[in-house]
């Protein structure tokens, strides 16, 4: 008798364990970038876990190297998201180590859009990469975990909503912007640019500093010489890079009442990306008003 009632709670609590595992095991999700692992929450809500590994906006996330724990994380993931186009060439290194799951799915965002004839790694710059990126994060959740369908497309369809009415505020700008002269530091602003109508000035300036870490002195005149005549209506800045030559830049711009707009590459704590990117923006339509 004893035994047997032993054998009974024993299966017992067997059955509760793998119960709760079923049930409550959430779906671990590792972003190299925190505005994709902040849509990945919000799209996942109660049902996934998310580590975003580049989120801090005072670091130069170009300057980012690897860690024990990182790779870690990366072999537990069940689903890996990143940004692609050499922004973090860590990542594939660390993808091509075996995760520990039997099944890990990757997003590379980068190809999911059609920025392919484009260099410029700051795909998230341009107002249609989330939503591509939110509908095939949402397709493989639903695949992973299809008993939660109904909720993942009801959080699709309220993202949906904010992305709706951040391209009718960039509808409402556009006219506003088009055609206006402003130059940038870096290219991380470019792919936003474009879908304004904005007409970059002394690009060479932003691609020599983007590829060799200076300017070229041609390219410098060229910035200078646009700045000191008033030739553009705003200098876009990178927050996230910190040198005496950028500050040189910005103190010029400032002496010659050129508005000066700060973007950041990483997204800031307190807002989600809708909100980030609108605050920005505000910034350059006060600059043109
Ligand atoms: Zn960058």
């Amino acid at each position: 008798m004893q035994t047997k009632y032993k054998q009974i709670r024993f299966l017992f609590f067997t059955l509760l364990l793998i119960i709760s595992q079923t049930t409550l095991a959430k779906i671990n999700i590792v972003a190299a970038e925190n505005f994709y692992g902040d849509i990945a929450q919000t799209l996942g809500g109660d049902y996934v876990t998310v580590t975003s590994i580049l989120n801090n906006p005072q670091q130069d996330p170009h300057l980012f190297s690897t860690s024990p724990s990182v790779a870690k994380n990366v072999a537990h993931a069940d689903i890996v998201i990143y940004n692609g186009k050499h922004y973090e060439d860590w990542m594939p290194r660390l993808l091509s180590v075996p995760g520990k799951k039997k099944h890990r799915e990757i997003i590379v965002v980068a190809d999911l859009t059609n920025t392919q004839a484009n260099d410029n790694p700051h795909i998230w710059y341009d107002p249609n990469t989330m939503w591509l990126y939110a509908q095939k994060l949402t397709a493989i959740l639903i695949a992973l975990d299809p008993d939660h369908k109904a909720d993942y497309l009801l959080q699709l369809s309220a993202l949906e909503k904010k992305q709706q009415a951040f391209m009718a505020y960039l509808t409402k700008i556009k006219p506003r912007l088009k055609g206006q002269p402003v130059a940038a530091t870096e290219p991380v602003f470019n792919y936003m640019a474009d879908a304004l109508g904005l007409s970059m000035q002394a690009k060479a300036f932003q691609w020599s500093v983007e590829n060799d870490g200076t300017p070229s002195p041609s390219a410098m005149r060229e910035m200078l010489a646009a700045i000191q005549q008033r030739k553009i209506r705003a200098l876009i800045y990178n927050q996230q890079v910190s040198d005496p030559m950028m500050t040189n830049l910005i103190e010029t711009a400032k002496q010659h009442d050129v508005p000066v707009i700060a973007v950041t590459e990483t997204q800031p704590k307190g807002m989600d990306y809708y909100t980030w990117m609108r605050t920005q923006l505000e910034a350059l339509v006060a600059a043109n008003s």
